[in-house]
């Protein structure tokens, strides 16, 4: 069997690769936990020492890299560049912090000694999407690789150069043979590879029907499954907001990866007061974004990473109008063989239009109009998603309140767009999933916490 790669600026296949046959898969969990018994042992120092020479070939070859994701699914090679350069920080951060976050905890009791110390759990296996191809594999594998674990990944098909790519990053920075594995399997597979013996744990990042397949499997086995699954950010824009700053962030927001991101900014829900010059402003810097080919420097938003995902897009817009949006910006599919999507703004939208209730994967933002602060955060909540949200608004105590006691998500910034940095937890509640990535709640996912007493 084999999966080909489709540039989706230009509809052409690029190459074909082999998938891992499902016979292979038992061979390789029990040579990866064959490695793992040995990088269990190994010191933190020698495990940092790895992912220091991770870093250092990724900065080396960070054009190739991002010119591969740019041809595999469209990303602005700015962009990618961006990406790869995140992965070489996110590789230093672990191997400078990974100890610290890892280390003995003393605990008072009456007893001797109390302690809790953390464990590695074995072979983990990372099932991952393409929209960020490199930065979602790093930011599961390097944490579980520093806790001490082996790591087997089933990248998406969509993007197995940068599968490979990955895969000869860590082997070029020498990490023990096998540990880590990056898999082109097809989906239907991975079921077989959660059910062996020696997979402790999956981390899935992706749609909710993938996450609720996987989450099935890794249940009815009893193991610990992490859901970093979609989002549809809320955004509000209250009466007091800075209307050109949050023009600008909710226009960042939104098309950050070409739309196609878990933390975009997906529903500006906007106070009546300031409904009008929003919509201007907003309209004018979504239109002035340059979409168009991802091999140029100059472009803001690539094509849409697969045409099915381009037309299951248009579908969720042409839903949204017929339920009562109305288009203020974009929302024409273009001539080509390529999966382009117009920068697009969809006002008056509300609950039981797509645009709202589904996530809209890609450069479309929804203009919710509501009352007032109230009515903003009710309808910022009335969401099946719970993963990022912001808060625009000049008082930036009243913002920090709403972030931190009103709004039903994982993560929720003022004044500035929702993002991902290692020192700070990522993740979501609702349909987004359970468990955390990235600091130190992300590190301790896929570790056995265990308590050691002397009597
Ligand atoms: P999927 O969720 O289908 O793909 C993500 C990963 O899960 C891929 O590796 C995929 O493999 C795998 N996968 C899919 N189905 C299963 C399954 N039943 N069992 C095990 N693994 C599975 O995303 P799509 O590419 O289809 O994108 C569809 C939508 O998902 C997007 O429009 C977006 O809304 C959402 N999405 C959200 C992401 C996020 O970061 N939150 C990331 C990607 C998508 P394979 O590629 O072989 O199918």
């Amino acid at each position: 069997m084999t999966i080909e790669s489709v540039n989706p600026a230009t509809g052409r296949a690029i190459a074909s690769y082999e998938l891992t046959p499902a016979s292979a898969l038992p061979g390789i969990v029990e040579r990866a936990h064959a490695a793992f018994l040995g990088w269990r042992r190994a010191a933190f120092a020698d495990r940092a020492a790895a992912m220091e020479r991770a870093a250092g070939i990724l900065l080396r070859n960070q054009r190739e890299y991002a010119q591969l994701m740019a041809e595999e699914m469209g990303k602005p090679v700015r962009n990618g560049l961006e990406e790869v350069r995140a992965c070489a920080t996110l590789c230093r951060h672990y191997a400078e912090h990974a100890a610290a976050m890892l280390a003995d905890q003393p605990v008072a009791t009456e007893w001797s000694r109390s302690r809790v110390v953390y464990r590695p759990l074995g072979v983990v296996l990372g099932v991952q999407p393409w929209n960020w191809p490199f930065h979602q594999v790093f930011r599961m594998v390097v944490p579980a690789l520093m806790a001490g674990n082996a790591v087997v990944v089933k990248h998406a098909s969509n993007v197995p150069g940068c599968a490979l790519a990955i895969e000869d990053v860590f082997v070029r920075a020498e990490l023990p043979r096998d540990l880590l594995r990056v898999l082109l399997l097809a989906s239907q597979d991975v079921e077989a590879l959660i059910s062996h013996p020696l997979v402790r744990g999956v981390s899935l990042t992706g749609s909710g029907p993938a996450g609720a397949a996987v989450a099935r499997a890794a249940g009815g086995k009893l193991k610990k499954s992490v859901l970093e699954l979609g989002g549809s950010d809320p955004y509000l824009v209250l009466a007091d907001a800075d209307i050109e700053l949050a023009a600008r962030v909710c226009t960042e927001g939104r098309l950050s990866n070409s739309g196609q991101s878990c933390i975009a900014a997906k529903r500006m829900i906007v106070v009546e007061e300031v409904r009008a010059a929003f919509e201007a402003r907003f309209v004018a810097l979504m239109a002035a974004a340059r979409v168009g080919d991802p091999l140029l420097d100059a472009t803001d938003v690539g094509p849409i990473a697969r045409r099915d995902l381009r037309d299951a897009l248009h579908a969720q817009v042409q839903a949204s109008v017929a339920a009562g949006a109305r288009l203020l910006l974009g929302g024409v599919l273009p001539e080509g063989a390529g999966a382009f999507y117009p920068s697009t703004v969809l006002t008056d939208v509300r609950r039981g239009m797509p645009a709202f209730d589904e996530e809209l994967f890609g450069p479309v933002a929804a203009i919710v109009p509501v009352a007032d602060e109230r009515a903003a955060i009710a309808a910022a909540n009335d969401s099946a998603y719970g993963l990022g949200a912001c808060v625009l608004t000049r008082d930036v105590q009243r913002g920090e309140r709403i972030a931190a006691d009103l709004l039903d998500c994982g993560m929720a910034w003022v004044n500035g767009c929702v993002r991902e940095d290692p020192r700070l937890p990522f993740g979501g509640v609702k349909d987004s999933g359970y468990g955390r990535e990235q600091s130190t709640w992300g590190i301790r996912e896929f570790v056995d916490v265990k308590t050691v007493v002397v009597a």
